[in-house]
């Protein structure tokens, strides 16, 4: 790339892939700061829940149109990206959760008896309490989803790890990088971990929550099924109450983790040194009581940093300072896409949606 771009995009992972891409197809491209390897921080690995189902209707009707823009871009990319197998739901959330939904309307869900269940998630052991369908979820292709965009990107994506943002005070932006310092119109950050400290540099402190995760990996008994859902388990009636799980493309393996996170210190070092392998202990158990239909010994781990916003696990905002955005949250691989557009209509100067800002609070229960 000659010419240095109008915007500049900092992390290569799903969020700010997904801005790159929306800014190429509005006709800008950017360029893309990445430290490591395209996809390599939180968006590693397999797969990913796609599902409608959260407590915030504002963040439904925001989930809704996400689907419509992975729908559009797989057609463009040539792959599937999200399977077409649905999202299960277990527990008491289910009943409220529904209402939600059917108010927000624009896809396909509803209640399953434990048959229907079964049918759905034949891996499940046997299940009789709420349970619903949505039809519309499914598990997120990570991998090609990452691979897709970044071939399609190109060279604007290079291998830098950015130091520092400075606005100019002349309506520019200067990014100093290990490779360089260049100007930009505007930045978009989406550094997932990195993000809080390079919004330090224009004076902002983002309440983000740093944490780490664990999910576990694990081989199907016998042939895989030809249809398996993904799993959101709320209900407790398998000693846990907030399991996500998603099969692998090919379904002969599916990921277990807990919604559970750890607590990291400041210093990214654990309070408790014990408490990822206990997390992974009580992974395992679960799938040993829930989940019949997976060998209980685990195939493969992802460990990985995750971070969060206070007000809800859901929660997504982007703060804006000195014509940079900064984007935070949790359970942005969904999000990505349509994230990813409002993003880039920001960087576009169009302004930045009201649902996104800090003060929204978008994703917030209750
Ligand atoms: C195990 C697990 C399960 C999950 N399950 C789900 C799920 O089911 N559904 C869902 O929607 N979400 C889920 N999530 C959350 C989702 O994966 C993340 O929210 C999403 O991947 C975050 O993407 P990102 O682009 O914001 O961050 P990242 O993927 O972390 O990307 C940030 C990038 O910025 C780069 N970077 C950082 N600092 C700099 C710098 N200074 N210079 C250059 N580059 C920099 C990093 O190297 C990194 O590649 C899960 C996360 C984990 C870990």
């Amino acid at each position: 790339m000659d010419r240095v771009p109008e915007v500049a995009v900092i992390g290569a992972g799903i969020v700010g892939l997904c801005t790159a891409y929306a800014l190429a197809e509005r006709g800008t491209t950017a360029r893309v700061y990445e430290r490591g390897l395209p996809g390599h921080g939180q968006s590693s690995g397999q797969s990913r829940i796609f599902r409608h189902a959260h407590d915030d209707a504002r963040l439904v009707e925001f989930t809704r149109q996400g689907r419509a823009v992975w729908d559009e871009w797989a057609d463009r990319l040539g792959a599937e990206l999200i399977s077409q197998d649905g999202v299960v739901a277990l527990g008491g959330t289910v009943p409220g959760r529904l209402r939600t939904l059917r108010d927000v309307g624009g896809m396909t869900v509803r209640s399953l008896d434990s048959a229907e269940v079964h049918a759905h998630m034949p891996l499940l052991a046997d299940y009789s309490g709420p349970a619903m369908l949505d039809e519309d979820g499914g598990a997120i292709r990570t991998r090609v989803a990452v691979e897709r965009l970044a071939a399609a990107l190109g060279d604007s994506v290079v291998t830098e790890e950015v130091i520092s943002l400075r606005p100019t005070g002349h309506g520019t932006v200067e990014v100093r990088s290990t490779a360089g310092r260049e100007e930009y119109a505007t930045v978009v950050v989406c550094a997932g971990l990195g993000t809080a400290r390079l919004a330090r540099d224009v004076g902002l402190s983002l309440p983000v929550q740093p944490a780490a995760h664990v999910r576990l990996t694990f081989q199907v008994r016998g042939a895989p099924p030809e249809r398996v859902a993904c799993l959101q388990d709320s209900s407790g009636d398998f000693g846990e109450v907030g399991v996500y799980a998603a099969p692998y493309p090919g379904n002969s393996r599916y990921a277990v983790g807990l919604s559970q996170t750890v607590e990291i210190r400041e210093d990214g070092s654990f309070a408790d040194p014990e408490a990822l392998a206990a997390l992974n202990d009580r992974a395992r158990d679960y799938v040993a009581r829930a989940l019949p239909g997976l060998d209980p010994e685990p195939v493969e781990y992802l460990h990985c940093w995750v971070t969060s916003l206070p007000w809800s696990e859901d929660g997504m905002a982007v703060w804006e300072a000195d014509g940079i955005f900064f984007a935070a949250g949790h359970n942005l691989f969904k999000q990505a896409p349509r994230l990813g557009r409002a993003l880039a209509g920001a960087a576009l100067a169009e302004g930045l949606e009201d649902d996104l800002r800090p003060a929204a609070e978008l994703g917030r229960s209750g």
